[in-house]
C-alpha cells in the first residue's frame, strides 16, 4: 500500500483522482484492511494545513480528537472528549469519526452548530451539508459553522451490550433582527434526530414547542435529559 501525505489541496486532489482511499488514525480501517486486504493507495490529510485547523468557526478533518479544545464551541469540545478511550482519542480523527464511524459522537454536535462540510472532489474543493457527505462518503477536509451564543452536550452512560448511549447536543444561535434559534440533536437507539425551534426567552415555551416535534416521540428518559440540557442552556447568560 502506498501512503500519500499531501501538503497542498492540489496534491490531495491529484491523489484522490488516482483513487487513494482516505485514512484518518486507522483506528477502524486497519482491522478492515487486515481482514479484506489493503488498498493500493491510501491518503492521510495529516500534513495538509487546511485539514488541521482548530479555530472558533473551523475544525479540520485530520484533527485528532484529543486536540479539540475550547477554541471550538463547547458542544464540539465536549463531544470529542467523550469519544471512546484516551487511546482512541489520541489517534482517531474528526473525518474518521463523522464520515467513517457508526457511533459518530461528533455528528449531533456538528448538526446543532448547523455545520457545513468542506469537501474535496476530483473537480476541486466545495461545500455541502453533512447529510450528503455521510450518504456519499465524500472526502471531508473540514467543518465550518457560525459561533453560537452558547451550546452544550451530554452523553449518558452506556449500558453494557445495549445500543449506543443517549446523546443530547444543543446550541442557541442569534437570529438577525432579534430572538434566538435553538437547535437540538438527540442520538437515541443508534439514530440521530434533530429539531430547530425559535426561542423567545421562556424555557417552558421552547420545551413545549420541542415536544410537539420529534421530542414528543422519545421515551421519558430521553425527554428528561433534553429538558435538563435545554433548560440549563437557555438560562445561561451567554458564552461559548
Ligand atoms: C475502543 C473504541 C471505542 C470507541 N468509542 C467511540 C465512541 O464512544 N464514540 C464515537 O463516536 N466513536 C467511537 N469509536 C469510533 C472512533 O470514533 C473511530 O474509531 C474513529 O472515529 C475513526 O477515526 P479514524 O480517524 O481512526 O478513522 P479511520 O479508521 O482511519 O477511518 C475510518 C473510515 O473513515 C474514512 N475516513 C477517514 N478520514 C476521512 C475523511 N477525512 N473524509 C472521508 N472519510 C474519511 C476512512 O476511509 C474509513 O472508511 C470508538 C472506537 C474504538 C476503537
Amino acid at each position: 500500500m502506498l501512503m500519500r501525505l499531501p501538503t497542498s489541496v492540489s496534491e490531495a486532489q491529484e491523489y484522490l483522482t488516482e483513487g487513494a482511499v482516505p485514512v484518518g488514525g486507522a483506528t477502524l480501517v486497519w482491522a478492515v484492511w487486515q481482514r479484506d486486504g489493503f488498498p493500493d493507495h491510501a491518503m492521510s490529510l495529516r500534513n495538509l494545513p487546511e485539514a488541521n485547523r482548530i479555530e472558533a468557526e473551523t475544525l479540520g478533518a485530520a484533527v485528532v480528537l484529543n486536540r479539540i479544545d475550547d477554541r471550538v464551541p463547547e458542544v464540539l469540545h465536549r463531544a470529542a472528549s467523550t469519544v471512546g478511550t484516551g487511546a482512541v482519542r489520541r489517534t482517531a480523527t474528526v473525518g474518521g469519526n463523522i464520515v467513517g464511524s457508526t457511533l459518530r459522537c461528533l455528528l449531533p454536535a456538528a448538526l446543532v452548530l448547523d455545520a457545513r462540510a468542506v469537501i474535496l472532489e476530483p473537480e476541486g474543493v466545495t461545500e455541502t451539508d453533512l447529510g450528503e457527505v455521510l450518504a456519499k462518503r465524500q472526502l471531508l477536509l473540514s467543518l465550518r459553522w457560525h459561533t453560537p451564543i452558547t451550546s452544550n452536550y451530554v452523553k449518558a452512560a452506556a449500558e453494557p451490550g445495549g445500543p449506543s448511549p443517549l446523546v443530547v447536543a444543543a446550541a442557541l444561535h442569534a437570529v438577525a433582527g432579534g430572538g434566538a434559534l435553538l437547535r437540538v440533536a438527540v442520538r437515541f437507539d443508534d439514530e440521530v434526530f434533530s429539531e430547530n425551534v425559535s426561542h423567545h426567552g421562556s424555557a417552558d415555551e421552547t420545551l413545549s414547542t420541542l415536544r410537539r416535534g420529534f421530542l414528543g416521540w422519545l421515551p421519558a428518559q430521553a425527554q428528561e435529559l433534553v429538558d435538563r440540557q435545554v433548560t440549563g442552556l437557555v438560562s445561561r447568560p451567554s458564552g461559548r
